[in-house]
């Protein structure tokens, strides 16, 4: 036994008694340090070993557990297969058994005759009697009432280079068995209203659950746990915001009735009704934080718009951020061209342009600094750009409203660093309006959760001009006949997008999980469908490949010489840019199209079928699974990405619709995924205790762990 002295959760492993450095090198590895954090390292499924049987009764093919003696014990080399057999004959009152491992001839040295041991594993028939294949062995010494590995439910642990399953229950079991008390993080009236067990018998049955009910309950507890204090941070930053001063930016609704009805088309349903949400939370007293949501092409740039330049008209500002110099530009001539009428000023700030517009088609070419100044001056109402809005040297006096496109794309701090103070005269401090977009469709259990401090407004429906895209599912022996379609539709001067497979992380860890080792398979196949379009197939096309590997300013020259025609065909991973209108692309060809998410196709296909033209999407397969073409039907019939996205979630489950990480979405929100009625309790536990004490004054273990909880979050 080794002595575990007194620790506690903070104790750092290197002063735990009985550790060897080789285990602290690879813990350190996985970033486990202290107690805490091993304690903290969940396993991800149990093996069932708790019966322990007679040798007399086993059956082959069974999982099994036996006790027994250790009655003869010898090693072994296979000259033909080189391998290193150990073996050992096991009996207790029933009768005896063999046990064979390959290549670990340590097992000798431990497994001594006459000890007695338990053996875990699989019953394996061999030529004549059946034996135990590899077993997991666990000495007994007398009197020792509880087991790790063996003879009861034992966990199995992620397994990452090296660190294995037996080694983990090796290092937690004593150091649960110290008496270690982690201290509650959840208020015990909230406890007992989830039936939920407290954080040490918790913890304990996470790792070594008596049943695997316990087990169960332990890890609903500690995803109960940190979806509560996501709620908790939420409904806080909410509580916070309301309690800020804004400037209220009243709309006349006269006004806006002629602002839509000069407009060449009218608006959609969803866009009025998310308007008519913006307008109303602009309105108020306190900072709106608000997210619109819509599918590409659902047009929420207009809807954004209409509120800048309603501002824009008694005087405010807005500043229009896109993560794009292509985006940022579109934005602009958007807005120009809309509101040609709108003397206030509006101006493109990037960092290889400068602009500004004073209305009736009125545009002035500036140097950065002269358009600094008119922002600085108020004399610019709206600003649109890309990070270079957020330099240092650019001020904006009258800010009022912030509109973030694809926010996604930006970091929290870059979101946040336009949401600063304004004075007035009399001194007091406002914030300005906050509007996000994004195009990703988050189905409502997601959205509760990772972005439970926003309030929502959806936009459901495209613009009814747009004609709906054929879409056709490839199969191998249609490939050329579509390559012929493809190309006599680019003969008739059209454009076309491709987006190459989805690369997959192996499964065996180590081979291909990284990021890096990701993000150069995914530049292979790029490569490689490039090559073949560009040679093989469309030998007298102009065909461009576009890569995350690539500098940003490339890129946008890339975009820039596709939406100026020079380019046919441009090839590209799933990370293409998003939002750009390009209306002569009418074609999206999507490779390995089974391995992507169903909402992300339709928003592959939501890039083309902008223009007057007839638009396609071609989505290829070599999989003939009845099932995979069935799947892929579904994007036909489609309402919206937010319908599919809810689809998929049902269909292929939270692992497979949050891909591989690609999409950066947190632990979290897995979590949520997996336990949607979860989500919804712990919202509710918040709400309660905020109700009581919204200064968490009576529960300061609870502001403690939550600043912690702050703090990680923001680890961005
Ligand atoms: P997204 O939601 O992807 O940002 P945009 O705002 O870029 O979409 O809009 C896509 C295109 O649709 C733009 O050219 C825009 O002018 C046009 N549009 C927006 N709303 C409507 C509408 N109600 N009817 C017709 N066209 C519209
Ligand atoms: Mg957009």
């Amino acid at each position: 036994m080794r002595a575990m002295g007194r620790i506690q959760p903070s104790t750092l492993l290197t002063e735990v008694q009985g550790i060897g450095p080789r285990f602290l090198d690879k813990l350190k590895k996985l970033k486990i340090e202290t107690v805490k954090d091993l304690l903290w390292h969940f396993p991800t499924r149990y093996e069932d070993y708790s019966q322990i049987y007679k040798i007399a009764d086993l059956q082959p093919n069974q999982n099994a557990t036996i006790q027994g003696i250790i009655k003869d014990v010898g090693g072994r080399r296979t000259w033909r297969r080189r391998l290193f057999i150990v073996e050992a004959l096991v009996s207790d009152d029933s009768g005896s058994i063999r046990a064979v491992w390959f290549n670990q001839p340590y097992i000798r040295n431990i497994l001594r005759p006459g000890r007695t041991a338990n053996f875990s594993g699989k019953i394996t028939t061999g030529e004549d009697e059946i034996y135990l294949s590899n077993p997991v062995y666990e000495l007994i010494d007398i009197g020792q009432q509880e087991t790790k590995h063996t003879g009861r439910i034992v966990p199995i642990y992620p397994e990452t280079r090296g660190l294995t399953s037996k080694g983990l229950r090796y290092l937690i079991k004593p150091i649960l068995g110290a008496g270690i008390k982690p201290p509650e993080t959840i208020p015990q009236e909230i406890l007992k209203r989830e039936s939920l067990p407290e954080i040490n018998i918790a913890i304990r049955d996470v790792h070594f659950p008596p049943s695997l009910d316990k087990a169960l309950i332990a890890k609903k507890r500690f995803a109960f746990e940190d979806l509560f204090f996501l709620q908790l941070y939420n409904l806080l930053e909410r509580l916070k915001l309301s309690k800020e001063k804004a400037v209220s930016v009243t709309t006349d609704i006269e006004e806006i009735r002629k602002l839509t009805s000069a407009l060449t088309f009218e608006l959609t349903s969803t866009q009025k009704k998310s308007l008519w949400e913006i307008l109303q939370d602009i309105g108020k007293p306190h900072p709106m934080n608000r997210l619109l949501q819509g599918d590409v092409g659902s047009g929420k740039t207009i809807v954004a718009a209409i509120a800048a330049i309603t501002a824009g008209r008694l005087g405010y500002q807005t500043a229009f951020m896109a993560p794009t110099e292509i985006l940022a530009r579109q934005h602009y001539q958007t807005l120009t061209n809309l509101f040609q009428n709108f003397e206030g000023g509006i101006a493109l700030l990037t960092s290889s342009e400068a602009r500004v517009s004073y209305g009736h088609n009125l545009e002035t070419v500036l140097k950065k600094p002269s358009l600094i100044k008119e922002i600085a001056d108020g004399k610019v109402k709206i600003a649109v750009g890309t990070h270079a809005l957020i330099q240092k040297n650019v001020t904006f006096p009258k800010l009022v409203l912030v509109v973030v496109d694809e926010q996604h794309r930006f970091g929290v701090k870059q979101r946040q660093s336009l949401l600063v103070y304004s004075k007035t005269q009399d001194s007091q401090k406002f914030l300005p309006h906050f509007l996000s977009m994004s195009a990703t469709p988050i189905p409502r259990t997601l959205s509760l959760t990772l972005f439970g401090d926003l309030d929502l407004s959806l936009i459901t429906e495209l613009p009814k001009n747009r004609r709906p895209i054929i879409t056709k599912v490839v199969a191998p022996v249609n490939r050329e006949k579509a390559y012929a379609f493809i190309h006599g539709q680019i003969k008739k001067g059209r454009q076309a997008f491709v987006v190459c497979p989805r690369i997959e992380p192996d499964q065996e860890p180590g081979v291909a999980n990284s990021q890096q080792e990701l993000s150069k398979l995914e530049l292979k196949s790029v490569k490689e469908e490039y090559e073949k379009l560009s040679k093989k197939v469309f030998p007298d096309l102009s065909v461009v490949m576009l890569h995350g590997k690539m500098k940003a300013k490339e890129k946008e020259n890339i975009m820039r010489d596709f939406s100026e025609e020079k380019i046919d065909i441009l090839v590209s991973t799933s990370v293409i840019e998003v939002g750009v209108d390009i209306p002569n692309a009418v074609i999206m060809m999507i490779e390995g199209a089974d391995r992507f998410g169903l909402a992300q196709l339709y928003q592959f296909r939501g890039r083309v079928g902008r223009g007057k033209h007839q638009s396609f999407c071609f989505l290829f397969t070599d999989s003939s699974a009845k099932a995979t073409h069935q799947r892929l039907k579904s994007i036909v019939e489609a309402k919206n990405g937010l319908e599919l996205a809810e689809k998929d979630l049902a269909i292929r489950g939270p692992g497979e619709f949050l891909g591989t990480g690609q999409t950066g979405i947190p632990d979290l929100a897995m979590k949520a995924l997996q336990n949607p009625g979860l989500v919804q309790s712990a919202r509710e536990a918040a709400t309660k205790i905020l109700e009581k004490d919204s200064s968490l004054k009576n529960y300061p273990l609870l502001a403690e762990n939550l600043e912690r909880f702050r703090k990680e979050i923001h680890r961005e």
